[in-house]
């Protein structure tokens, strides 16, 4: 039965919802809607102007509704007074193709017809800054190899500890923090759980560290790579794929403790990866990450080749235990919910299409690179992922063509207006521009 959101209201003593939706551009937008007035929202959602979005409308169109998901219910645990809900795009009593939790629900539906679900986990790293984005927050966290630095975590205990607590209250079952590789720089894990769960989480996770780190008099920024010398922010997936409550993925017998179907299913995203990446790495800002030049720790943590390995960290995807696979792509730009739509479009093509990945290759890719000059290599800048987007017959019939065509269009307008105020060049420092726009991605 739907639960219902007035009764929950009361019992939960939440005097308002945020009733959320992601458009393509992953950007979080909602409306503050009272108590009151939650029956009529959940039955026929929250109207919004799409063209006031990035979700390619016109502004003729007519409004379009986010009928909010009840499951997702969150009660912000730093503010008790209101509901976080996300939701799905409904127009003309039709859902919005383009809606990113739509597309991938769409391609969970897919996954469904053959009695698999996919669970997923994302570790999402983030910068503590300063309130103008142009230095970290902490002028004492200088060492060159900072990763896993106590004092510089234990600085920031107050605010991490804010965070874990929410996420232990909210269930997540978080089980870690640490400093990560580059000065300023933090995760924190939480459980893996069902993919939509997952995205729903991996959205309000981003909303809660940034409003959080306000309360603390911080600023947090999951921006790609806020300075151009240290390690920038990834945000990989450990992937698996179940019926009910067997992993499908793993078969003990093999080397690397993976089944057939995990690599088919992987075999397909390596396949994918180049169209992917206007996806996972959907910024100007991205590319200073892959195929990125060393950082000060001596190494960037970020792919420039499209490879898979055992437990090593320098390759695209690793396999770090029997049963699953991680995807090291994906920047702290990525839309939550393209990023699990991507991958299971991708893999159901390596399902489908019984994709051979090869051999796992276990050298480091990072120095020993040269050593392999077929592999197919991650494009170097934005246009040229949305060039392969663009020519990917096998992701426009999985998302669809009108979507790809739109997220396309919007990208390469973004990107017309980056070239009329700036130069990209990787070697030298972030410009102003990919401050402005995505520091607060
Ligand atoms: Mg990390």
């Amino acid at each position: 039965m739907t639960k219902n959101l007035s009764k929950i209201a009361k019992a939960k003593k939440i005097k308002y919802f945020l009733i959320s939706f992601v458009d393509l551009f992953g950007i979080l937008r909602s409306k503050l809607v009272p108590t009151e007035a939650i029956g009529e929202m959940q039955k026929n959602g929250a109207g919004f102007a799409g063209f006031a979005t990035w979700l390619d409308m016109s502004p003729a169109d007519t409004d379009m509704f986010a009928l909010p998901d009840p499951n997702s219910l969150i009660q912000l645990p730093w503010n008790k007074d209101v509901g976080w809900l996300a939701s799905d795009l409904w127009m003309s009593g039709q859902p919005v193709k383009a809606s990113p939790r739509v597309m991938l629900k769409e391609q969970i539906n897919k996954l469904n017809k053959k009695n698999l679900k996919m669970k997923s986990g994302v570790e999402c790293e983030y910068f503590l800054i300063s309130q103008d984005g142009s230095s970290i927050a902490d002028s004492r966290d200088t060492q060159s190899k900072p990763c896993y630095d106590q004092s510089a975590l234990m600085r920031r205990y107050d605010l991490i500890k804010e965070i874990c607590d929410s996420m232990i209250q909210m269930g997540w079952c978080p089980y870690q923090n640490d400093h990560e590789d580059a000065n300023g720089q933090f995760e924190m894990n939480w459980d893996y759980d069902d993919c939509l769960i997952t995205a729903d989480r991996h959205v309000f996770f981003k909303y809660m560290v940034k409003s959080l780190s306000e309360k603390h008099g911080l600023r947090a920024t999951f921006m790609p790579k806020p300075f151009s010398n240290l390690t920038g922010n990834g945000c990989h997936a450990h992937i698996s794929l179940w019926d009910k409550k067997i992993n499908k993925f793993i078969d003990n017998a093999d080397k690397l403790g993976l089944s057939k179907i995990a690599y088919n299913f992987l075999g397909g995203v390596m396949h994918l990866a180049q169209p992917l990446t206007a996806f996972f790495n959907p910024t100007v800002n991205s590319y200073r990450r892959i195929n990125a030049p060393p950082t000060k720790s001596g190494a960037s943590w970020s792919p420039s080749s499209i490879s898979y390995t055992g437990n090593n960290r320098t390759h695209m995807i690793r396999v770090p235990d029997a049963g699953r696979f991680e995807l090291r792509l994906m920047d702290g730009s990525v839309n939550p919910y393209l990023l699990q739509a991507g991958i299971i479009a991708a893999g159901l093509y390596g399902l489908n299409n019984k994709i051979d990945p090869g051999k796992p290759l276990s050298c480091n890719m990072y120095t020993d690179y040269k050593n392999y000059p077929h592999l197919k290599k991650l494009p170097d800048i934005i246009e040229d992922a949305l060039d392969f987007l663009e020519n990917s017959k096998e992701l426009k019939n999985a998302l669809g063509i009108e979507t790809i065509n739109s997220y396309i269009k919007l990208k390469k307008a973004e990107i017309e207006n980056f070239d009329e105020n700036e130069t990209f060049d990787k070697r030298s420092s972030v410009t102003k521009w990919e401050k402005n726009n995505t520091l607060d991605c």
